[in-house]
């Protein structure tokens, strides 16, 4: 199993946002993939949205500013609008950090030409179009939601803009320029405190969020360790009894056939004997490696260490005779390994091992832990049997109790 997941991204994650509220790149990346395609889907709604209301102000521009109305038009609708639905169009084609720009460079691309025509009216009532420039300040922080850099840039420029055509207005009452300088200035700050806090918000939220979701992660890869631990043999690395058990009873609940092989290293008390507990360690591992072979990449067989010098494999959906036949096979691979055992004072000098078969026939006369107990004391009668028999061979068990499929 992998290494828990705590790496150089759950570093990142326990660190906090700059001051300028940015993730740590990691984040960022994971946050686009998790919420980028909400975003864009934001934005393109609320450009949209924005877009339209731009327009509108084609209908005030009559009243408010008649002497430049046409030229108001031109550059609304025919100008701004087309470079805007670009813009719009472009959200979700490009990164996530060119699509934050493009934002921002559409807010201050949108602000000129009311800056403009506000600038060049000299209707009457024309100063009340830069409420405009105001509105543009509150939707590029509110409504649009630029993230706080961008907004930041937004408003900045926003404000030189507004101060630029508050000063170039000569005909302006010096009256009204201070109350729209101040119109300006109160818009900016409250504008920008009101993005600020809504997107510490939402990073400090998600931040949480992840947090969690990280330590979530942690906890269950640590209780995934453990409970490999608990149900993996130190010595062989193979699933030890308890493993065997649960497999055994989720397969046997399942109701098809089910075989155990309990396979028992033949005289392997005089290997020790003879060649000592360390080069018996080996040889198990040697044993153990050789039947688990014959598991790899099959979820219908398991091989488990049973206890001592005994494994234990256990099939599913299988008939007797291919039962018995894949145990003739591991009696012939293990002796084929041909490993030295010099003390077993009946001649042959390699080891070997001995099988027992038992497979139930899925049926329900019997319960299902009863059938357990029975299967696994059919297949140890069996292995009996193999050793009385002269080892170094399989037997498949015979006498069935009820619920238990006779062989042959
Ligand atoms: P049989 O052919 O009848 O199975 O004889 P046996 O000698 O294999 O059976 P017995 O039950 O008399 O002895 C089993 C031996 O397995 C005794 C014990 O020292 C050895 N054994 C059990 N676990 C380990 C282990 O983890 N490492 C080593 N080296 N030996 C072990
Ligand atoms: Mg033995
Ligand atoms: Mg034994």
């Amino acid at each position: 199993m992998d290494p828990a997941p705590a790496n150089r991204e759950t570093a990142d994650v326990t660190a906090d946002l700059d001051r300028i509220l940015r993730f740590s790149p990691s984040v960022a990346e994971r946050y686009e993939g998790e919420h980028g395609r909400t975003r864009e889907a934001d934005l393109r709604r609320s450009a949209l949205v924005g877009l339209f209301l731009y327009n509108v102000y084609n209908v005030t521009g009559w009243f408010l500013t008649p002497d430049i109305a046409t030229l108001a038009i031109v550059l609304r609708l025919l100008v701004f609008t087309p470079v805007a639905l670009l813009l719009v169009w472009s959200i979700g084609r490009v990164g996530a950090a060119r699509r934050e720009v493009l934002m921002l460079a559409g807010m201050i691309g949108g602000l000129l030409p009311p800056a403009m025509l506000f600038w060049l009216t000299q209707a009457p009532l024309g100063a009340y179009t830069f409420s405009e420039i105001l509105l543009a300040i509150v939707f590029g922080n509110i409504v649009l939601s630029l993230r706080f850099p961008p907004a930041v840039i937004m408003t900045a420029i926003s404000f030189a803009v507004g101060l630029l055509v508050l000063a170039m207005k000569a005909e302006l009452e010096d009256g009204l320029r201070g109350a729209l300088f101040l119109h300006l200035a109160t818009t900016c700050v409250c504008c920008l405190y009101a993005n600020y806090q809504m997107e510490a918000r939402r990073c400090r939220d998600y931040l949480t969020g992840l947090r969690a979701r990280m330590l979530r992660d942690i906890a269950e890869h640590a209780r995934k360790r453990f409970q490999d631990l608990s149900q993996t043999d130190a010595l062989t690395g193979l699933p030890n009894r308890r493993a065997l058990d649960l497999c055994l009873d989720a397969w046997l609940a399942e109701g098809g056939p089910v075989a155990v092989l309990m396979i028992d290293i033949d005289h392997f008390k005089r290997f020790n004997d003879t060649r000592g507990h360390l080069e018996g360690d080996v040889c198990l591992r040697r044993v153990a490696e050789t039947l688990a072979a014959s598991t790899f990449g099959r979820a219908d067989r398991l091989c488990a260490r049973y206890g001592g010098e005994e494994f234990a494999m256990v099939l599913r959906h299988v008939e007797p005779a291919e039962a018995a036949a894949l145990a003739d096979d591991l009696v012939r691979t293990v002796a084929a390994l041909g490993l030295r055992h010099p003390g077993r004072g009946d001649g042959v000098r390699i080891v070997t091992v001995s099988i027992g078969i038992a497979v139930s026939g899925g049926g329900r006369s019997v319960g299902q832990a009863e059938a357990k107990a029975v299967l696994l004391e059919m297949a140890d009668r069996a292995l009996y049997t193999a050793k009385q028999s002269g080892r170094n061979r399989a037997v498949l068990g015979t006498a069935l109790p009820l619920g238990l499929r006779r062989a042959g």
